[in-house]
């Protein structure tokens, strides 16, 4: 994996640029809350693009999961994806929240183990989480899920920010 500055929003732009249409034809909202003046983060682009993918993905699926699949119309306001980043305390940090059903509190710390997966057979692998865990880690990071209030889940990834004047 080959580490160079990269702009964290640029690569969310472009990971979410993937679904735009279909979240849309699925009625899900994306509400953007991005901190346009982030500093960069050393990253494989590709590779950080592939853990925003295999995020979204999964925030679709756990709406789907819990409203259903139907179009846009009826459950607008609650389908809904939220993208924020700031830079804190020489972080960054990226989160990606999602209303759908929530992760059990006694499966949260096995979504990250290769080939664990909730769903039926033939629509996971288990391996997204695990997959994005390694590469967030490669990036000196770090990924983790906590509960969105009032439902739902966020992502919450943490990298350090360069040292520009080094
Ligand atoms: P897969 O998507 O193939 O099941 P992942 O590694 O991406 O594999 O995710 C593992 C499991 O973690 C999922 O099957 C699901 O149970 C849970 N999970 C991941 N993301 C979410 C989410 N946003 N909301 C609810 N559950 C989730
Ligand atoms: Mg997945």
């Amino acid at each position: 994996m080959e580490l160079v500055p990269v702009q964290v929003n640029d690569v969310l732009k472009s990971a979410f640029e993937i679904f735009s249409q279909q979240l849309k034809v699925r009625g899900i909202q994306v509400v953007w809350e991005i901190d346009e003046s982030i500093p960069r983060i050393h990253a494989d682009p590709s590779r950080l693009e592939q853990v925003f993918i295999n995020l979204l993905l999964n925030a679709r699926d756990a709406i789907e999961s819990r409203w259903g699949d139907r179009p846009a119309g009826d459950d607008e306001k609650e389908k809904t994806i939220r993208l924020w980043t700031r830079s804190d305390a020489g972080k960054v940090v990226c989160r990606i929240c999602d209303t759908g059903t929530g992760i059990p509190e006694n499966i949260v710390e096995k979504i990250f183990e290769p080939f664990f997966t909730t769903k039926e057979v033939g629509k996971g692998t288990g391996l997204g989480l695990s997959i994005s865990y390694g590469i967030v880690k490669e990036c000196g990071g770090t990924i983790e899920a906590t509960p969105n209030e009032p439902n739902g889940t966020c992502f919450a990834l943490r990298f350090p920010i360069i040292d520009e004047k080094a």
